[in-house]
Parts: C-alpha cells; sequence; structure tokens
C-alpha cells in the first residue's frame, strides 16, 4: 500500500483514489469495527478513516469556525 507521512501532524496515512478520481487521505491504521452480516452473525472488519476527519491540524478542513 502507498503511504506517506502527514505533513502537518506527522501522522502515518495512505493516500488511495475514490470513485470521483479525486486522492484522499486515510489513516494508516484502521479501526476494528463489529458489522452484522446477512447471515445473521457479526464480523469484525478492518475500518479506514479519513484523515481528514482524525487529524489533529486539519481541523478547519470540515467547516468549522474558530
Ligand atoms: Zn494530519
Amino acid at each position: 500500500m502507498d503511504y506517506a507521512i502527514h505533513k502537518a501532524c506527522k501522522r502515518e496515512i495512505i493516500w488511495v483514489m475514490t470513485e470521483n478520481g479525486k486522492k484522499t487521505m486515510l489513516d494508516r491504521e484502521p479501526e476494528k469495527m463489529w458489522v452484522f452480516t446477512l447471515s445473521g452473525t457479526w464480523k469484525m472488519v478492518d475500518c479506514y478513516r479519513s484523515h481528514f476527519a482524525t487529524c489533529p491540524q486539519d481541523k478547519h478542513l470540515s467547516g468549522e469556525k474558530g
């Protein structure tokens, strides 16, 4: 996987291409999440979160002011 360091916060991120053909950053370490499957059981999956949501240095990107 193609990963890098986000300069703003020095955390490891992954660059991925979205459906729209845009590049976006994800946290390199996925979160474990439980999902309910069609077969009626629970399963643990890796969930990659957008780094824009978790980056401590990029809060302004979420549209919040001051
Ligand atoms: Zn960051």
